[in-house]
């Protein structure tokens, strides 16, 4: 089995879901006891989301890199930005690190394809939804990103940083994202993405008015399949627990 390493803590609220997801579906491949080999390095949230709001997007990818760099020298074999919105910095993550760096992007796009999805509302952070580095890389693979409105997009950005981030669980805020999903099925979104890794916290992607596609899910499921490619499966079937298409 290959080793994992997890660049987390942004926040670490999602992280803990990344190392559940994992081993789950380590166990249910190899079966018994078997748990995924993975290194963590969970960052200070407050201090990456100061470089954020400053707008400071080299000093982050820097810091992101530096703990790359760390798991690189600790033995991992891959790396995993384990949120949406550092992959704005993940060139230069993978560059520092000098470890294939899984990207949470391409393994949703490919997903959404497999599906026959063109036309997804992006749920995720303002960083995320307006940069442009999210929409461009869907783009390359011929996935049409839809926004929710500026108003909207000022809400759920808020939801994540102010209540999901720090463990707030919110049956308003639920209320409020559902609404958001009608709408955009109304105006011709085909499906959902819950591009920011705390959103599965609040919303189940297998219950809303559009078909979800939960990014942490797609992610560890990627990361697992790095891990045991090569490995011979006890249960070659099985996907990890409750997750669309999570077969290796
Ligand atoms: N975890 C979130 C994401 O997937 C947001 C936290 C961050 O700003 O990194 O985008």
């Amino acid at each position: 089995m290959k080793t994992i390493g997890l660049i987390g803590g942004m926040s670490w609220e999602s992280t803990t879901t990344y190392y559940r997801y994992i081993n789950e579906a380590v166990r249910d491949k190899l079966g018994g006891l078997s748990s995924a080999d993975l290194l963590l390095s969970s960052l200070d949230f407050a201090s990456i989301v100061a470089l954020q709001k400053a707008d400071r997007w080299d000093d982050a990818g820097s810091v992101l890199g530096g703990a790359g760099a760390r798991l690189a020298r600790a033995g991992a074999d891959c790396i995993l930005i384990c949120t949406n919105t550092m992959h704005l910095v993940a060139d230069k993550v993978e560059r520092m690190s000098g470890l294939p760096l899984i990207n949470i992007i391409d393994e949703t796009a490919d997903v959404l394809k497999g599906d026959g999805c063109r036309r997804p509302l992006l749920l995720a952070t303002r960083y995320t939804m307006e940069h442009g580095f999210y929409s461009d890389r869907m783009a390359s693979h011929g996935i049409d990103v839809l926004v929710p409105a500026a108003e909207e997009r000022q809400r759920i950005h808020a939801t994540i940083f102010d209540e999901l981030c720090q463990g707030i669980i919110s049956d308003a805020s639920r209320a409020e994202m559902m609404g958001i999903i009608e709408r955009a099925a109304s105006q011709g979104a085909d499906s959902v993405i819950l591009g920011c890794t705390e959103i599965q916290l609040l919303l189940d992607p297998r219950a809303l008015p559009l078909p979800g596609y939960d990014s942490t899910e797609l992610h560890a499921k990627a990361a697992v399949r790095f891990a045991l490619s090569g490995e011979a499966l006890a249960n070659p079937g099985a996907a990890i627990k409750g997750v669309k298409d999570l077969s290796l």
